[in-house]
């Protein structure tokens, strides 16, 4: 018997020296690239990980098939994951109390950024909704423990697991279908920064709606006025924020489901909102050439760089999108453009904007530059845990 295996109940992966020095930076994640030895070693397993020296590293859980062939959970050995995910869930509820204000919908637990690789909890009021991304998270022993850990701690009237089942295929998971893991209902109202949205849990896209742009559609809506335009809206999360203070706001979208919560979302708050099923580049192409003006315009497309082959395309398509708003925008006006492509930096956003307004012909100024709430943190050492940019800006001339 090795001495490692002496000293660690589970099995051990052999990492190579650049995949130690990497979590050894803080990182978490070690490519299967990087993986020396993990003979014989069960999907989905907790792992001891060694250096090419035999040296300790942290204990990790362990995907056969992902190219993240380790993330780590701890530095130190962990006898038992479940007791440890206990705590977990415990720290993120913990950490979260004092700053999430205003809002009945947020997230309570982001993955590697709450230190629960392969696992998101979403609370919409007394709904939560669990995914599941990872071999070591879709174990029985753990789901049973996500669910009782989530019910003792915030009595939700039903937790519902949302599927992707690409992410299923691509874990060798068997597939599974979206459904209720406890409780009920699968459908309930929640309100953030006072607006109001329907939530259908079993419905929609990611896991129901965009938390992470929640302190942003409250910022959106401080400097709003006018004539707005919400383009890719989804179910109107900016829409219905700035109709408190435009006097006129649309909302396009090409998924006319999404249009058809967006108008119900619209009647829950009592506003009216034009919503136009469109695709965005065509309809902003035309709407640019027949000289339609607005005071407000966001842009929050879709991630568009994929990997970080897919940038100097992105950036393309950011600054043809960003290229028209900037040219429909009276001066004094106001452009709120967001990416959520993590391979799509900061500065590459900024430079692409500034190259959009050089084009264009207009002087912008920056008012805030934002990224995603708090409820979404964002690990320093882990760069992939910020991923959302959102600029607000006023054209002056
Ligand atoms: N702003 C929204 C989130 C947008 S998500 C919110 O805060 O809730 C991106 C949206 O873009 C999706 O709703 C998707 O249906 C839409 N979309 C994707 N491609 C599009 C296109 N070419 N034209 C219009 N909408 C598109």
């Amino acid at each position: 018997m090795s001495k490692t295996s002496a000293i660690f109940p589970v099995p051990a992966v052999k990492v190579s020296p650049r995949g130690a020095t990497r979590l050894k930076e803080g990182h978490v994640w070690v490519y299967r690239s990087d993986i020396v030895s993990a003979g014989g070693v069960p999907p989905g397993s907790m792992v001891g990980v060694i250096d090419h020296r035999g040296q300790f590293l942290g204990s990790a859980l362990y995907s056969s098939s992902s190219q993240i062939a380790i993330r780590l959970i701890s530095r130190e050995s962990v006898a038992d994951f479940p007791e440890l995910l206990g705590q977990r869930i415990a720290d993120s509820i913990a950490y979260r109390e004092p700053i999430i204000r205003d809002t009945n919908a947020y997230r309570v637990i982001f993955s590697e950024a709450d230190f629960l690789p392969g696992l998101i909890v979403d609370r919409y009021s007394d709904i939560l909704s669990v995914q599941i991304l990872t071999q070591a998270m879709d174990t029985e022993i753990v789901r049973a423990t996500l669910i009782a850990e989530l019910t003792e701690r915030l009595h939700p009237a039903a937790i519902v697991e949302r599927v992707d089942p690409r992410v299923r295929q691509l874990e060798e998971l068997p597939p599974r279908p979206s459904s209720l893991l406890s409780g009920e209902k699968s459908s309930t109202t929640f309100t953030m920064n006072g607006v109001q949205f329907n939530f259908d849990a079993l419905e929609g896209q990611k896991t129901g709606a965009f938390l992470d742009q929640r302190k942003n559609y409250a910022a959106a809506a401080q400097y709003a006025h006018g004539k707005a335009l919400d383009v890719f809206c989804y179910q109107g999360g900016f829409a219905l924020h700035l109709a408190t203070h435009c006097s006129h706001v649309a909302g396009i979208d090409s998924s006319r489901p999404a249009l058809e919560v967006a108008d119900q979302n619209a009647a829950l708050n009592r506003r009216e909102i034009e919503w136009i099923e469109a695709n965005a580049f065509d309809l902003l192409k035309d709407y640019a050439a027949s000289g339609q003006r607005y005071d407000t315009i966001v842009l929050d497309p879709p991630a568009f760089a994929k990997s970080k082959r897919d940038l100097d395309a992105a950036l393309r398509g950011y600054k043809e999108l960003n290229l028209r708003a900037l040219k429909m925008l009276r001066p004094g006006g106001i452009l709120v453009t967001c990416s959520c492509s993590y391979h799509v930096s900061q500065a590459n956003f900024l430079e692409m904007l500034a190259g959009a307004a050089c084009d264009a012909h207009r002087v912008l100024r920056l008012i805030e530059v934002r990224g995603q709430s708090n409820d979404h943190p964002i690990l320093l050492n882990i760069p992939e845990t910020a991923y959302l940019k959102c600029i607000i800006s006023h054209v002056s001339q």
